[in-house]
């Protein structure tokens, strides 16, 4: 399929129908519609396809994959369009030099190792980095994300180098999680912001929730998500 008038019209809809359904959720949660962020997750499709996303008003692209990034990147320069990448994926750090210029937003961060490795790069180019701390709180032994006790000991680590400026925790629901155990999964996540925030009570601010995803974001949005990473949902029509 090629990015065209149809396909920019289709892209068009289903953004304004997915504001539509988050803007529902937080209602229904109680919750102003301007405190859900959403990133648009553009890894299923060509550059040029992610560019109508951004171009429908979806400012917000996230990839987890560092290749793809960088096409996509190069893609909305020639178009002189500046978006504002997240990296929501594993973040290997043979792929970290090349990538940090472009990222607004690292949701991933789950290593010592990375902390590392990124807090060297951010020295030298005297930049602070906005990150998430990806905790898994399933049990799903596949999945990236740090257990929840280590969380505090890479905090610890994290708010003692000042370029990092940690946001808050990442997470994702267990593969094939019912809507309530995804709710669930969500409320511990949002426990162990709420612990970690008091744990390091003056040291940073832990405002950010980055989950749900096109299948549980109205449960990530009941339990206090901030930034919902969106992909099939946006691209209905064109996979
Ligand atoms: C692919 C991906 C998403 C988007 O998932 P959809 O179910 O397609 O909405 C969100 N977060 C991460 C980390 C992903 O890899």
């Amino acid at each position: 399929m090629q990015a065209d008038a149809t396909t920019q019209q289709i892209i068009s809809d289903n953004w304004a129908a997915v504001q539509a359904e988050v803007r529902t959720a937080c209602e229904a949660a109680s919750r102003s519609t301007d405190s859900v962020r959403i990133v648009g997750v553009s890894k299923y499709v060509d550059p040029p396809f992610a560019a109508q996303l951004f171009r429908s008003g979806c400012e917000h692209l996230g990839e987890n994959r560092p290749q793809h990034l960088w096409a996509a990147q190069e893609h909305f320069v020639e178009l002189g369009l500046a978006a504002k990448w997240h990296m929501i994926g594993h973040f290997q750090r043979n792929k970290v030099r090349r990538t940090l210029p472009m990222l607004t937003y690292l949701h991933s961060l789950d290593s010592q190792r990375l902390t590392e490795v990124l807090a060297d790069e951010l020295t030298k180019r005297e930049t602070v980095l906005p990150v998430l701390l990806e905790v898994n709180v399933s049990q799903d032994d596949s999945k990236t994300g740090l257990p929840p006790d280590q969380a505090e000991r890479l905090l610890a680590m994290l708010v003692k180098q000042p370029v990092f400026e940690v946001k808050g925790l990442m997470a994702m629901s267990t593969l094939g999680a019912t809507e309530d155990e995804a709710r669930r999964e969500f409320a511990k996540v949002r426990t162990l912001r709420d612990q970690l925030q008091d744990s390091f009570a003056g040291q940073v601010d832990l405002r950010e929730l980055s989950m749900g995803m096109s299948g549980d974001f109205p449960q990530a949005i009941a339990e206090g998500a901030t930034l919902v990473r969106i992909g099939t949902r946006l691209w209905r029509g064109i996979l």
